[in-house]
């Protein structure tokens, strides 16, 4: 083989829609409050071997995400643009992070998903009223799953009533 060019790669992970929630966290580095967002998928397909994909019905929330096609960039860009790749030393990785809307500076996904930060709240009064844009367009994305109890307490809206609890 001595072409150069690169082999089409295939994602971890592709969804037919995802939404990005979007809530606030004290800035590490000025103090001051800003927005932060996470991709958050309601069923998925997995990459398994041999071209196959594996369909998963779970919601996960995705953090460390390190590519990500272009149509959905473009879509999050527009409702968050503190969502951009920048470089974490701490993860030492590139990946698409929230960045302060005051000093630029990057917000980490190991810090936003402590126990009690903003996208690991610990209990129902911890959860923070987020903002959910829903995106109902092709999702393809390499980055990490988590799945977590408080997940189930996100109402995304469409296709998820309110179950009336209070
Ligand atoms: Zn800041």
């Amino acid at each position: 083989m001595t072409t150069a060019a690169m082999p089409p790669r295939t994602p971890d992970l592709r969804a037919q829609a995802f939404h990005l929630i979007t809530g606030h966290t004290r800035c590490w580095k000025c103090g001051q409050q800003t927005s932060v967002s996470a991709i958050v998928l309601d069923g998925y397909e997995e990459a398994v071997d041999d071209g196959e994909w594996e369909p998963s019905a779970e919601r996960t929330v995705l953090s460390y995400i390190t590519a990500i096609d272009q149509g959905s960039l473009t879509a999050i860009h527009a409702v968050a643009p503190w969502m951009r790749f920048g470089r974490s030393e701490t993860a030492d990785a590139t990946y698409l992070a929230n960045h302060c809307t005051h000093c630029d500076v990057l917000q980490g996904d190991w810090f936003l998903a402590d126990p009690g930060e903003v996208f690991f709240p610990t209990g129902r009064s911890e959860m923070q009223d987020f903002n959910v844009n829903r995106f109902d367009q092709p999702l393809e994305i390499d980055a990490q799953c988590s799945w977590s109890g408080w997940h189930g307490w996100l109402e995304l809206g469409s296709g998820h009533a309110q179950e009336g609890e209070t």
